[in-house]
């Protein structure tokens, strides 16, 4: 497994990891599908659940060098990710503060299991730092951001927030799972735990549902320790597909990040469009954060159709443009947040969050974008 930190983004997507067969110097990482392993004279018992076979390991390698991280661990969902990192890094009677709007898996982990496990939380109401500092209280163990946020992509700032918790001893942990490490990497500014649902950019196909975590070697060891108990790793098939994937992943994130430019500004002038949120546009609230803490904007955006256009006949009418939940993946999907992530909540809730019924979002893929854009004009009438 080689150690490869130094090197750039791209070339790290492709050697990092990785593992030699030396019976065949073959290019690629074998699948090793074993569940058993011989246990006398190694150095570790191996087994899946305690994620230390070979495909796990070249896998976390990988994630690892990526976000510029110590180590990192692999799981069978993001979901799994955070529930495991949530529970190792928060004991009972413990409180942490959490980014309001969050991944609505996120949110439901929280409000309805967080407080039966003996943990506590509070939201924030803003972004800002202030929102942060306010919730903080004697037992707060971490602040928790995400960055940018579904659907209307705010962008928090952090390096304040990594700030803030310095000076009070807490940790920061970042879901970093929109951005990617290829547009930010958010453990040079100081964040402490990155967690990805690498369900979505890093396996990039929609075909894989796994999770990540990075973080130092302490963290991560609390983290394994308690996911070895709760279970939730990945297997060697799926983790020999996410290593393939990954591979690719500065290209396909460059080139999603580069047509969801160019379809923002195609929108931001479109008289059918009433306003697009999109941190790679000057009038976005969170651009100047962006532009410092971003490598490139990323490729999720969210846009408002003016009043008397119906979203879902505006969605049905689409070609390219997959009318599709999920996101990340090398086909440009379209959702209405109103109808999905957010269909739980009251319309005055998603007012509130900025979730409009005309609010529609886009994850966009690698096609032409001069494709992506003539199928949204054509049907913007
Ligand atoms: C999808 C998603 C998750 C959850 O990941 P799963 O792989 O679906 O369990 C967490 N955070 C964000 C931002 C997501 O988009």
């Amino acid at each position: 497994m080689k150690e490869n930190k130094k090197l750039q983004y791209k070339t790290i997507c492709v050697h990092s990891g990785g593992y030699v067969d030396e019976k065949t110097l073959g290019a690629v990482t074998p699948v090793y599908p074993s569940t058993s392993y011989a246990y006398l004279d190694m150095d570790i018992q191996q087994y899946p659940r305690a994620f230390n076979t070979p495909n796990q390991r070249v896998l976390a390698d990988k994630i690892a060098a990526l976000e510029h991280g110590e180590q990192a661990l692999v799981f069978s969902s993001g979901m799994a990710a955070i529930t495991s990192a949530f529970l190792a890094l928060l004991g009972p009677g413990d409180h942490a503060v959490f980014q309001k709007g969050l991944y609505g898996g996120t949110t439901g982990l929280l409000t309805e299991d967080m407080n039966n496990f003996g943990r506590e939380f509070t939201f924030t109401k803003g972004i800002q730092p202030e929102d942060f500092e306010k919730e903080i209280k004697p037992n707060t163990k971490f602040l928790y951001i995400e960055t940018p946020s579904n659907p209307i992509l705010n962008i928090t700032d952090i390096k304040a927030i990594v700030e803030l918790a310095k000076s009070r001893g807490l940790l920061t942990i970042i879901d970093n799972t929109f951005a990617t490490p290829i547009n930010q990497q958010s453990m040079d500014i100081g964040v402490d735990v990155v967690i990805h649902s690498a369900t979505k950019y890093f396996g990039g196909h929609s075909d894989i549902i796994a999770g990540a975590v990075v973080a130092d070697k302490n963290i991560i060891e609390k983290i394994r320790s308690m996911a070895h108990n709760l279970g939730g790793s990945l297997n060697a098939m799926d983790c020999y597909l996410l290593e393939r994937s990954m591979k690719t992943l500065a290209l396909r994130v460059e080139q999603q990040s580069a047509n969801a430019m160019k379809i923002a500004e195609f929108l931001s002038v479109h008289n059918k469009v009433q306003r697009v949120y999109y941190p790679g546009l000057k009038d976005h609230t969170g651009h100047n954060t962006a532009r410092k803490q971003m490598r490139g904007f990323g490729a999720m955006l969210s846009f408002e159709l003016k009043d008397g256009m119906d979203p879902i006949k505006f969605q049905k009418s689409l070609e390219i443009f997959l009318p599709s939940m999920s996101l990340g993946g090398v086909e440009s999907l379209i959702c209405s947040p109103a109808m999905t992530s957010h269909s739980s909540l009251t319309p005055e809730q998603r007012e509130k969050e900025g979730v409009k019924d005309t609010l529609l979002r886009l994850s966009a893929g690698i096609e032409d974008v001069e494709d992506l854009i003539a199928d949204l004009n054509k049907n913007l009438k």
